[in-house]
């Protein structure tokens, strides 16, 4: 008997019938005799209608109501999947994130979990009962409901496998693993039977959706044993694992786009010491995350222009933020453009070999496209490029470093 924490995303729940076909996977797993928590997404298309609504009020909205709002499309499918078991002799309950006591910080629309409150949950499951837990969501230490950024039901699940020290926890999503790249914009991505943590983090954190960063952050920190797979056909998925278990590398595993980027940029701003500071620590106090970042070397000797970018939902907030300190900062012009997009290559390959960042740059040129800002980390090269060439540099790209299928 295995224990598994089994989440299924969006258009997995996205209508009643889609809901049936999970309740009845469930119900298979526990004919087999394993012991099986469930972790659901809101029904596709709901959360951006939600954002939609609260951003429609006012872009600058209260981040606490927002989370009130934004977090109640997990209700609806857990309360769901809850019955629809039930209608199938399942014994079966729903759970949200304040009742289990998902514990996080304050920073609402992008929480983090602190702790787990996973004792009711065990008796849940001693009970013999499925508990369906609302993803996405939690709760601060004064009781404000917070979410865990887009994407963050994978979050859930995994610290769910964490608390519940799962055998594995299965993410259920509408393709059937990890690709090389978006299987929706290069139908020559291979699909991958493994990939390693390290790899997961930086292609998840550079803009691959089909896992949250975060989820893979905390797989491998408790060492949770996690499989990407389709909840449309019986397929195996792919295996995320440790780097000592994966027997052949690439040089380069995948290619990622993040079209959720905005590039603000300041230009003749004092170039002087306490300057970035100036700038980049209102932003942090807002918890905005900055990006890429690029200072230029001024002509004159006393103003540079700096540019970074950060995520396009955090735009109108980051523009608030500078225009309010201005007086501090001193700039002479504030631009900003949301029609930018980053694309990056990944692989532990890069660690031992050069050129993989100059081969990047050949093939975008080759096709006339302009890079706009260059960042690298230890096996990852991103740029950031104009949003209209997404699709022809991510395929240029797969293209050149061999990883379209044969
Ligand atoms: P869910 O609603 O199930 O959480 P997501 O939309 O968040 O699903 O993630 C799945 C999507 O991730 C896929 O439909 C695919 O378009 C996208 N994706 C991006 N990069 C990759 C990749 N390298 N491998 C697989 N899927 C990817
Ligand atoms: N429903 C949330 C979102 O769309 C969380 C998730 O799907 O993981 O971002
Ligand atoms: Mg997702």
């Amino acid at each position: 008997m295995a224990r598994l924490v089994k989440k299924f995303g969006g258009t997995s729940v996205a209508d009643i019938d889609r809901i049936q076909a999970v309740a009845q996977r469930v119900k298979r797993a526990r004919a087999e005799g394993d012991q099986v928590a469930v972790v659901v997404s809101a029904m596709a298309g709901v959360t951006n209608q939600l954002v939609g609504y609260a951003n429609t009020i006012s872009p600058l909205n209260d981040p606490r109501e927002y989370d009130v709002v934004v977090a109640s499309g997990e209700q609806v499918t857990a309360g769901l999947l809850a019955m629809a078991l039930q209608q199938q002799g399942v014994p079966a309950r729903s759970w949200l994130g304040w009742q289990i006591r998902f514990r996080t910080d304050d920073a609402h629309g992008k929480a983090r979990i602190s702790g787990v409150d996973d004792g009711e949950l065990e008796r849940s499951l001693a009970a013999g009962e499925v508990p369906v837990v609302a993803g996405f969501q939690g709760v601060t230490a004064d009781n404000r409901i917070t979410t865990l950024g887009r994407g963050g039901s994978d979050t859930t699940a995994v610290a769910l496998a964490a608390a519940l020290k799962a055998d594995e926890c299965q993410i259920y999503t509408d393709v059937d693993g990890v690709y090389t790249t978006d299987p929706r914009i290069v139908a020559k991505a291979r699909k991958l039977a493994t990939i390693t943590f390290e790899e997961m983090l930086e292609m998840a954190s550079v803009g691959a959706k089909v896992l949250q960063t975060r989820a893979v952050e905390l797989a491998m920190k408790y060492g949770v044993r996690m499989q990407v797979l389709s909840s449309f056909d019986e397929s195996p998925g792919t295996f995320v694992v440790g780097e000592e278990e994966v027997v052949e590398h690439e040089l380069v595993s995948g290619v990622t786009y993040s079209r959720d980027e905005a590039k603000i940029s300041l230009l003749r701003v004092a170039d002087r010491p306490g300057v970035a500071a100036g700038i980049f620590g209102p932003l942090a106090e807002a918890s905005i995350n900055v990006d890429m970042i690029v200072q230029n070397v001024s002509a004159s000797g006393d103003t540079t222009d700096l540019t970074f970018t950060v995520s396009e939902a955090d735009l109108e907030r980051a523009v608030d933020v500078i225009r309010r300190n201005r007086e501090d900062i001193g700039y002479g012009d504030l631009l900003f453009d949301p029609n930018v997009v980053k694309v990056s290559v990944i692989g532990v390959g890069m660690r031992s070999h050069a050129g993989i960042a100059s081969q990047m740059f050949r093939a975008l040129a080759e096709r006339g496209i302009n890079i706009q800002v260059i960042t690298t980390s230890e096996i990852k090269v991103s740029v950031l490029i104009d949003e209209a060439y997404t699709e022809l540099a991510v395929r240029a790209l797969h293209t050149a470093y061999g990883l379209d299928t044969r």
